[in-house]
């Protein structure tokens, strides 16, 4: 497995980096757990200055991060730079809640007194992917950290610098070698290392795929595992929805970081008396965007994150056209030497069209026509995934009614898709299992441990 640097706006290689063997594997076991041991007998709160500092850190050098990121995986500086002030926003959450959220949780029960303790449980082995280089070691590096759960990290193989980065900013920091070591290892590296009695637990955000394999490997060795899987968003446009704010957040909620989110609003679903008038908005937004450099401020859709990306998306889009779904506007070439995508949209995708039951990682945007709420319902539950999911209407309480009816993780009120330090991240279905950030990926991976006092 080569962990490569290859600039998506050029497609030029920029640096290769050299892979881990199974000696720096086992040293790196070795200090980790280590470490696991000596947090044990420390308080929480020695950990929350170097975190607090890796937050400083990452706002200090935003704009050099930022370019890291994009040289990576290729989405806009803008993006990047957004991303890189979020991980700044949840490292100082973990650093000035953990102390609070971790407290011991005392117990109501006749034949005694009791609470449980919330303790760490050991190394986590901690597989991201490129989509958002930084944000996505963060949320599960930062409550870690705090919980005294030491991580070995691999990353994906297009984004290796960015991981490398990461982990050195988490060390000039002050925290102790071990706390969190990038690692660039192969598929069977990652294996070996679940399957070491020193770890304790396994997370994986990425692919069906490669979360399947994953958690086979953390089931065989009797890990705990969370997944934080691909999704196939709704984004539902009610009757009595506000047309300037779908005009707003639509269009956005499908290109940001160039289509490439879990939580990208991926299936548009539109009342019938006002699906041609959301097509036309959703045409002339996709035709006003600038498709270009990365590092340009002006430029609005950035490349894919690799040729493969690229290559697997228009297959995707080319099986949908041949099981009968109709171009309303876009899949044409880019005239750009990097792994770029025009935005486009589909319609006409039947139940037994293969991409209705897929994920596509880019900008194509789905729309489909209901009669009625109900059927907007039915349509978002008819779906292997349930991640997240947008619901656009004036009346909250409406509103709300329907959210609760969709089969999903995460449910976001006349709004796009969006993330928070302190809301939890996550999905049921094919989208995974477990939460990340806020109080719930804060336990994630801690001993719940049970003190019990029984009355005489
Ligand atoms: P992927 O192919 O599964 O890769 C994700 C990570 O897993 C990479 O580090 C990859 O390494 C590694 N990996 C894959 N198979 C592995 C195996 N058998 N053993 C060990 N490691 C393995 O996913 P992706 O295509 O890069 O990521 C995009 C997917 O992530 C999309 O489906 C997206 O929806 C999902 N995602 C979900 C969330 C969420 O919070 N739910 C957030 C972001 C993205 P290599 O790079 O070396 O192959």
């Amino acid at each position: 497995m080569a962990y490569q640097t290859i600039y998506p706006y050029t497609g030029e290689l920029l640096e290769t980096f050299e892979n881990h063997t199974d000696q720096d594997v086992e040293a790196t076991l070795t200090t980790a757990h280590n470490l696991y041991k000596q947090w044990r007998n420390e308080p929480i709160s020695s950990r929350r200055p170097i975190l607090q500092k890796v937050a400083d850190s990452l706002r200090e050098n935003a704009d050099e991060l930022a370019s890291i990121i994009t040289h990576d995986m290729g989405k806009l500086v803008k993006e990047s730079k957004g991303e890189v002030l979020l991980c700044a926003d949840i490292a100082e959450y973990y650093a000035n809640e953990s102390e609070s959220l971790l407290k011991p949780v005392p117990l109501e029960s006749p034949a005694g007194e009791g609470y449980y303790a919330k303790q760490s449980t050991g190394v986590i082995m901690a597989v991201e992917p490129w989509n958002f280089p930084f944000y996505q070691i963060m949320r599960v590096f930062a409550p870690n950290f705090m919980v005294g759960n030491p991580m070995i990290l691999k990353d994906a193989s297009v984004c290796p610098k960015s991981a490398k980065v990461f982990a050195d900013i988490v060390k000039e920091a002050g925290a102790p070698e071990g706390s969190l070591t990038n690692l660039f290892i192969n598929y069977q590296q990652v294996a070996d290392i679940i399957a070491d009695k020193r770890v304790s637990g396994v997370c994986l955000t990425g692919s069906e795929r490669g979360g399947a394999a994953i958690a086979k490997t953390a089931g065989e060795n009797l890990k705990k595992t969370t997944l934080e899987l691909g999704g196939n968003d709704a984004f539902i446009i009610l009757d009595d929805a506000d047309w300037d704010l779908v005009k707003e957040i639509a269009p956005q909620a499908r290109l940001d970081n160039a289509g490439q989110v879990c939580t990208s609003s991926k299936r548009f679903i539109v009342m019938e008396d006002k699906y041609e008038e959301f097509l036309e908005i959703l045409k002339e937004s996709f035709a006003n965007q600038v498709l270009g450099d990365p590092m340009d401020e002006n430029t609005t859709v950035a490349p894919l994150s690799s040729k493969s990306a690229q290559t697997g998306l228009q297959k995707q889009v080319q099986m949908a056209i041949d099981h009968g779904a109709t171009v309303v506007y876009g899949n044409e070439p880019v005239d750009q030497p990097g792994f770029f995508f025009m935005p486009t949209i589909l319609t006409d995708i039947t139940p037994d069209n293969p991409i209705f039951d897929q994920e596509m990682f880019g900008p194509v945007a789905t729309v489909y026509k209901v009669k009625n709420t109900q059927e907007a319902i039915e349509l978002a539950n008819n779906s292997s995934y349930g991640l997240g999911n947008s619901i656009i209407g004036q009346d909250l309480e409406e509103a709300q009614k329907v959210a609760l009816q969709i089969e999903t993780g995460m449910s976001w009120i006349n709004s796009a898709w969006g993330t928070l330090p302190e809301l939890p991240f996550g999905g049921i279905k094919n989208s995974g299992f477990g939460r990340e950030l806020g109080e719930l990926g804060l336990n994630a991976f801690v001993n719940e441990h049970l003190v019990f006092v029984p009355k005489k």
